[in-house]
């Protein structure tokens, strides 16, 4: 044999074999006859060597192309007498899977394909192989790729959200997933069907190293409190930043409409939202002058600002004290959306004040909820929550 090819075969086959012929079939289709090359074969039952061939068969097996030609591997397979049992076996092949017609290889590929063609008919047509073959090891691959981390601890910090993943039209009905993120290790460590405390606990339990679990970040929401104060004994739990300054806003706009209508083109409304620090001195003079005229949504803007100037603190132990400060002058207040708002906010003090120690916000889980929202849109929304998970947890 050509000495050229002599070294090209280990590459272009597998470890075991030896190349016979090759042959071209199509212009992107290339063949290549080939045989296990081992004196002996050990029985898979009782581990006895055997030396004796019961009978020869070809059989087709497909593997990773290369510079785009689709490659086929006729490999002629011996079968095996034990001289023990006296059982009949086939000889292995190293890279590919007992039963399989295709290598490891060739399954590895086919999924970097799938997640990085276009679409999963471009992955189809580059491997020359069926839909449902793409589809099945794509989630097959990303199964194996789960199962590498599955028994990682907790990390340090998590972050938690909510998401819709699923929506039924016919009747309405929106299914919702919960966002796990290890913030240390910077991945989705886990997607929950559902958002109840229940079912986060069940799907969770596995995860070793609660107690490893030291900061939380989550958006208002109460049955995340109350999951990872009964799940994780050492975590306190932030409230996420923006979500606090955020239930202003509703309060702001709602005010406005009942004096300007509901109009989103009427520029006071950017005026309103904006943070003051960030008008144009000539803006700030318009709004204060058109606010004399409007007491109560004066009212409401200066506690927004208020709360802005909250967020500004350095230090938590000042924070506690400007904390208390707009409390209390919340109190005061005779609007009954403020004394609503005061509650939230005395309801979540200790949540609110751990950020001025934290200095966590739940941008990392936000970032993943989007990027969860981009594979939804790319696939065409899911169906199977179990797909939808394998593909997040390797995102
Ligand atoms: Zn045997």
């Amino acid at each position: 044999m050509n000495p050229i090819w002599k070294s090209t075969e280990k590459f272009i086959l597998l470890p075991e074999l030896k190349l016979l012929t090759h042959w071209q079939s199509a212009k992107f289709r290339t063949h290549y006859k080939c045989r296990k090359d081992s004196q002996f074969e050990v029985c898979p039952k009782c581990a006895t060597k055997s030396y004796s061939v019961h009978d020869r068969r070809w059989v087709t097996i497909r593997d990773q192309p290369i510079r785009g030609s689709g490659i086929e591997l006729r490999v002629l397979k011996r079968r095996f007498r034990c001289p023990g049992c006296r059982k009949v076996f086939t000889e292995p092949l190293n890279g590919v899977r007992k039963g399989f017609k295709t290598t490891e290889r060739f399954r590895r590929g086919l999924r970097w394909a799938a997640d990085n063609f276009a679409d999963i008919d471009r992955a189809q047509r580059a491997y020359g192989c069926s839909a449902g073959l793409v589809y099945k090891v794509f989630y097959e691959q990303l199964d194996i790729k789960w199962h590498e981390r599955m028994n990682d601890p907790w990390g340090r910090v998590i972050g938690i959200d909510e998401h819709s993943w699923k929506k039924c039209r016919k009747n309405g009905f929106t299914e919702f997933a919960s966002l796990i993120v290890d913030y240390d290790r910077n991945r989705i460590a886990e997607v929950v069907n559902g958002k109840t405390v229940e079912t986060m606990k069940n799907a969770l339990s596995y995860i070793p190293g609660r107690e490893r679990v030291e900061q939380a970040v989550i958006d208002m929401c109460d049955p995340f409190r109350k999951f990872i104060s009964e799940f994780f004994p050492n975590a306190i739990i932030v409230a996420d930043k923006f979500h606090v300054l955020r239930l202003m806003s509703p309060l702001i706009n709602k005010a406005r409409m009942e004096i300007t209508g509901d109009k989103r083109k009427n520029p006071v409304r950017r005026l309103l939202l904006k943070n003051r620090n960030k008008l144009k001195y000539y803006e700030r003079n318009a709004l204060d002058l058109w606010l004399v005229e409007h007491p109560k949504l004066k009212e409401i803007y200066w506690f927004k600002e208020a709360l802005h100037r909250l967020y500004r603190t350095r230090g938590s132990r000042k924070a506690e004290e400007a904390f208390m400060r707009l409390t209390d002058s919340m109190a005061l207040s005779q609007l009954k959306e403020i004394k609503k708002l005061r509650k939230t906010l005395m309801k979540w003090r200790k949540e609110i004040l751990n950020y001025f120690i934290t200095r966590l916000t739940n941008g990392k889980t936000e970032g993943y909820n989007r990027l969860a929202k981009l594979y939804q849109y790319r696939a065409f929304a899911f169906r199977n929550f179990f797909n939808y998970r394998l593909r997040l947890l390797n995102a």
